[in-house]
C-alpha cells in the first residue's frame, strides 16, 4: 500500500484563524484529509473544542482573538513549539457588519470594529507568520476576502471596504514576501449561508426562518444547477496552499460562479418586470 498517495499537504502544518465554524472549519477538514496538521485559532472556545473533537487528532484548538496582537503572536509561537514549523497561515476570521446601509447613518465605532477584525487581524496574522516563515524562506499565506470587496452594492460599506482592503493587503505583502519564497493569496467567496450570514439575514428579515434564509442565500447565485458551499472555498484554499499553486502569488481567487464577471441582463429585466 502506498501511504499518503495523493495527499497534497502531507507533512505540512497549517494555522487557520476563525476555523471553529464555516469556511475555516471546512478548510481545516480539507487540509487534514490531505495530510496536514492544523491549528485552529478562534475566539469561540467551546465551539473550537468541539470542532477539534470532530476533526480528530491532527487538529488542535487554541483560543485567539485576532484583534489582539499578543494572541496572534502566541498562536504562532504555540504552533512552532508544537510542530516546529508553519507552512500555511490562513487568515480567515471575519465578521459581518450590521450598521444601516446609508453612509449618512454610518456608525464609525462599528466601522472601526469591523476594520479591527477583518483588516488589522489579517495584517497581524501575516506579520507574525512572516516572522517564522522568512527564516525558512518558504510558506503559503492565505486570506479570505469576498466578492463584496470587488463590487460595490453587495454589502454594507464597512464590510465591503474591509474586504477590498484584504485584496490590497495580499498584493502589497506578496510584493515584499516573494523574495523569501513566500506566496500570499486570497480567496473571494460568493454568499454562503454560514453562521454569520444566517445571523445577519435574521436581523435583516425578522420572522423569516433559517431554512428560508438558506434558500434565499442560495438563490442569489447565478450559476444554474449548483450552489456556493464552504467546501468550494476549502478546495480553493487547498489548491493555493499546496505545491499545485507553487508559482501563484498576489492572486485573488474569486469563487462566485461568474457573478462578478458580468451583469445578468436577463435577470435584471425579469426583476424590473416584477416591480
Ligand atoms: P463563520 O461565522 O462560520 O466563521 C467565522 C469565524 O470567525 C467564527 O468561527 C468566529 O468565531 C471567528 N471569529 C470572529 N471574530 C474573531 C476574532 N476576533 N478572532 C478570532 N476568530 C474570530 O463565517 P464564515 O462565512 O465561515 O466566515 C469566514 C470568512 O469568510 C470571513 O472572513 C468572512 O468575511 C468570509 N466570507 C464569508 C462569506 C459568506 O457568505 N459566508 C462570503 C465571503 C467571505
Amino acid at each position: 500500500m502506498v501511504v499518503g498517495f495523493g495527499l497534497r499537504l502531507e507533512g505540512k502544518v497549517a494555522l487557520i484563524t476563525g476555523a471553529a465554524s464555516g469556511i475555516g472549519k471546512a478548510a481545516a477538514s480539507k487540509f487534514i484529509s490531505n495530510g496536514a496538521k492544523v491549528v485552529i485559532a478562534d475566539i469561540q472556545h467551546e465551539l473550537g473544542q468541539n470542532t477539534v473533537k470532530e476533526l480528530g487528532p491532527n487538529a488542535i484548538f487554541i483560543a485567539c482573538d485576532v484583534t489582539k496582537e499578543s494572541d496572534i503572536s502566541n498562536v504562532i509561537d504555540f504552533t512552532m513549539s508544537k510542530h516546529n514549523q508553519l507552512d500555511i497561515m490562513y487568515n480567515n476570521a471575519g465578521v459581518p457588519c450590521n450598521t444601516l446601509p446609508s453612509i449618512v447613518d454610518l456608525d464609525l465605532e462599528m466601522f472601526d470594529r469591523i476594520m479591527d477584525i477583518n483588516v488589522r487581524g489579517v495584517m497581524a496574522g501575516i506579520k507574525h507568520a512572516s516572522r517564522v516563515m522568512i527564516p525558512r524562506r518558504a510558506g503559503s499565506i492565505l486570506c479570505t476576502a469576498s466578492v463584496t470587496g470587488l463590487m460595490g452594492g453587495l454589502a454594507q460599506h464597512a464590510y465591503s471596504v474591509s474586504k477590498s482592503a484584504v485584496i490590497g493587503i495580499v498584493r502589497s505583502l506578496a510584493a515584499e514576501l516573494c523574495k523569501y519564497g513566500i506566496r500570499v493569496n486570497c480567496i473571494s467567496p460568493f454568499a454562503i449561508p454560514t453562521a454569520f450570514v444566517i445571523e445577519d439575514m435574521r436581523r435583516l428579515f425578522p420572522g423569516v426562518d433559517d431554512k428560508q434564509i438558506v434558500e434565499m442565500v442560495h438563490g442569489l447565485g447565478v450559476l444554474e444547477g449548483t450552489i456556493c458551499e464552504a467546501n468550494d472555498i476549502a478546495n480553493a484554499a487547498l489548491y493555493l496552499a499546496s505545491d499545485d499553486a507553487k508559482y501563484v502569488s498576489g492572486h485573488n481567487l474569486v469563487i462566485d460562479g461568474g457573478f462578478t464577471s458580468f451583469k445578468n441582463l436577463e435577470l435584471a429585466i425579469q426583476n424590473q418586470a416584477r416591480t
